[in-house]
C-alpha cells in the first residue's frame, strides 16, 4: 500500500486492525462475517474475476438490490482497479441498454429479481463478455456469483492500482435528462469517506443500517465506504420494509441509519405503533431533500433525538454540506455549512467564480472539494460546463440555486434550469409547489415555466389531485402569505401522474417535453 490509500485498501487496513470485528451481517442469506471473513471473500471473488479475463479499467455494471454480493463487489473491483458501475436495480431494459453500453460494460452481474430487464437489454448489450448471476438457478450464459466465489484463491490480488487510478462510474438520477457516467477516482472517494467519518463522527463501536439502495452513491459512499474504512458494522437489508428495518435497529443495536425523508417518515409512522426498543439509534442521517418539519418532530419523538442533514450529488461524492443536530432548530429548512475541506460559493448562473454574490442574495451553488468527480464519462461538453479551474482550485457548478446567510449557511432554492423568468421576475417552483402541497386534495404538484409571447414564461402547474377544482387551487394560491401575486399559476393541468425518475424525483424536462401537445384543463383569467 502506497501513502495515498485506494478503496481496496480502506478494507486491507481496517483487516490489518481489527480482523475479528463485525463487518457485514446480512439477514436475508443469514451472512455474518468478520472483516477478515470479508475481505477473504473479495479477494476470492477478485480473483476469480481476474481468471475469467476482468482486468484493470474493466468495466463491471451490477443490476442488483441491496446484498452482501453489492458490498463484495465493489471491495473485489476496487482491489483489481477494475471500474465499479452500479445500476439502479428498477431501470426497464431501455434504460439498462443505455448505460451499459453508454460504459461499454465488460461485466453485468444481475440477480432473479433483475433477470427479466437484463435479459430484455441483453440482445441490444454491445460490449459484454460475461454475466454473472447471484441466484441458485444460473441461466445457461452466466456464471454464478457464488461457484465464483467458492473457486477463487483467498490471498489478495496481485494488481496495481494507484489513487487516481478509477474507481466507478456512477450514474446520476436522471432528473434533469439522460444520466450522466460521473468518473470517481480512488482518491477522491477515500478523501469522502475521511469527510463522512468525520462528519457523522463515526466510530468503530457503530453500527450502521442500510436500507437505501447501495446501488445510489449516497448510500454507498456515505454509509457503507466509511463504516468498512473505520472498522464499523454494517447490517444490510435487501429491501426497505419498515417493520424488518425496526426490529433490525432492536437487535442488532443499530446506532446509526441513513433514509431518505419519505422513508424516515414511513420509519416514524411504524415506529409510533410499535414497542421495539430504538434506543440504540444515535443519529440518523438525511439528503437528497429537506425534512419537513413536522416529518422531523415525529421521528424525533419516535426514533432518536439527533439527525445530520447532507445536501450534495452524484458529482461531489454525494456529500458536501452538513446540518449538524445542534443546528437542526435555528436553522430550519437550511442545508448547512460546507463539510470539512469543501467550500461553497454563490455566483450569478454561470458566471466566474471569483464573481460571488452578497449574502442572501440567489444564485448558483458552487462547490470545491477533494472529493469532485474527474469527468463525466464521454461527456466533454458537460464537463467543461460544469467544471471550471481558477488559480488551481477547480470548481463545480452543481446546476442548483441556493444562497448563503449570513453565518454562511447555505439554503438551496430549487434547480438552476426550472427557474421560471416571468414579466422579467424570477420565479422558485418549489415555493409555489410548497403552496399546493399544503392543500389537502393535493397528493403531487409539479410548476414549470411555459413560453409565452408576452411574458416571456408562464406559470403553470400539473397536479395530481382529488376533488378540487382549479379556482380553489387557485383561491389558496391567493390567500397564501407566502406567494407573491406573480408567482401564482395561470393554468392548471389535472394529470393521474407526474413523470418520475426511479429515485422518485420528478422530471419536469419530460413535462416540457409533453407541454406542446397538451392543452391545460383550467385558465386563470382573472
Ligand atoms: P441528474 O443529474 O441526472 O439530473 P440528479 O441531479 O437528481 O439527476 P443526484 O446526484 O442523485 O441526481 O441528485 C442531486 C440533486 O439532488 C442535487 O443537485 C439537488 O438538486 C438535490 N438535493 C440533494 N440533497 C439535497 C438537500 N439536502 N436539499 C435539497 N436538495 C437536495
Ligand atoms: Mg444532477
Amino acid at each position: 500500500m502506497s501513502a495515498h490509500p485506494t478503496i481496496g485498501d480502506t478494507l486491507e487496513q481496517t483487516v490489518d486492525r481489527h480482523p475479528n470485528r463485525e463487518a457485514i451481517v446480512y439477514p436475508h442469506k443469514d451472512q455474518r462475517w468478520t472483516y477478515e471473513e470479508f475481505d477473504e471473500r473479495v479477494n476470492r471473488l477478485a480473483n476469480s474475476f481476474r481468471e475469467s479475463g476482468v482486468e484493470k479499467g474493466d468495466r463491471v455494471a451490477t443490476v442488483l438490490q441491496n446484498g452482501s454480493e453489492m458490498a463484495l463487489t465493489v471491495y473485489a473491483c476496487a482491489k483489481l482497479g477494475a471500474v465499479f458501475t452500479p445500476l439502479n436495480f428498477r431501470l426497464p431494459p431501455g434504460e439498462i441498454e443505455y448505460i451499459v453500453n453508454d460504459a461499454a460494460a465488460d461485466v453485468v452481474v444481475f440477480e432473479s429479481s433483475t433477470r427479466e430487464s437484463v435479459e430484455g437489454a441483453k440482445p441490444a448489450l454491445e460490449t459484454v463478455d460475461s454475466y454473472v448471476y447471484i441466484d441458485d438457478d444460473v441461466p445457461e450464459y452466466a456464471s454464478g456469483f457464488y461457484d465464483l466465489l467458492e473457486s477463487g484463491t483467498a490471498e489478495r490480488p496481485n494488481a496495481t492500482v494507484e489513487e487516481d487510478d478509477v474507481y466507478a462510474f456512477i450514474y446520476t438520477s436522471g432528473t434533469t435528462g439522460r444520466p450522466k457516467g460521473v468518473v470517481h477516482e480512488h482518491r477522491s472517494m477515500v478523501e469522502h469517506n475521511l469527510l463522512c467519518i468525520a462528519e457523522m463522527n463515526l466510530t468503530r463501536d457503530d453500527v450502521g443500517l442500510s436500507i437505501m439502495p447501495l446501488y445510489h452513491c449516497a448510500e454507498l459512499h456515505c454509509n457503507l465506504f466509511p463504516r468498512v474504512h473505520r472498522g464499523a458494522t454494517s447490517v444490510i437489508h435487501h429491501e426497505f420494509d419498515p417493520v424488518a428495518a425496526l426490529e433490525a435497529i432492536d437487535e442488532h443495536d443499530v446506532s446509526l441509519l441513513f433514509a431518505a425523508p419519505t422513508a424516515w417518515n414511513a420509519l416514524s409512522l411504524t415506529a409510533a405503533d410499535s414497542p421495539v426498543d430504538t434506543s440504540s439509534l444515535r443519529l440518523g442521517l438525511y439528503g437528497a431533500a429537506p425534512m419537513p418539519e413536522q416529518v422531523l418532530e415525529n421521528c424525533r419523538e419516535h426514533l432518536c433525538d439527533d439527525y445530520v442533514q447532507a445536501y450534495g450529488m452524484t458529482e461531489i461524492g454525494p456529500a458536501g454540506v452538513f446540518q449538524p443536530p445542534e443546528d437542526q432548530h435555528p436553522k430550519q429548512g437550511s442545508a448547512g455549512l460546507p463539510g470539512l475541506n469543501h467550500q461553497v460559493r454563490i455566483v450569478e448562473p454561470d458566471a466566474d467564480p471569483d464573481q460571488t454574490l452578497e449574502q442572501g442574495e440567489i444564485g448558483e451553488i458552487l462547490i470545491a472539494s477533494p472529493c469532485v468527480m474527474r469527468e463525466y464519462w464521454n461527456r466533454p461538453e458537460a464537463t467543461d460546463h460544469s467544471l471550471r479551474e481558477v488559480d488551481g482550485t477547480t470548481w463545480y457548478y452543481t446546476g442548483d440555486l441556493g444562497y448563503c446567510d449570513e453565518d454562511g449557511y447555505l439554503f438551496v432554492v430549487d434547480r438552476k434550469d426550472d427557474m421560471i423568468v416571468s414579466g422579467g421576475e424570477n420565479i422558485y417552483p418549489a415555493e409555489v409547489e410548497d403552496v399546493l402541497f399544503a392543500h389537502d386534495a393535493v397528493e403531487e404538484a409539479a410548476v414549470l415555466g411555459e413560453p409565452d409571447e408576452e411574458w416571456g414564461e408562464l406559470v403553470v402547474a400539473y397536479v395530481v389531485a382529488d376533488g378540487v377544482s382549479a379556482d380553489e387551487l387557485d383561491a389558496a394560491v391567493l390567500e397564501s402569505d407566502d406567494l407573491a401575486d406573480f408567482k401564482r399559476p395561470r393554468a392548471y393541468y389535472f394529470v393521474d401522474e407526474l413523470p418520475k425518475n426511479p429515485s422518485g424525483k420528478v422530471q419536469k424536462f419530460r413535462l416540457r417535453e409533453d407541454d406542446d401537445a397538451v392543452e391545460p384543463d383550467a385558465e386563470i383569467t382573472t
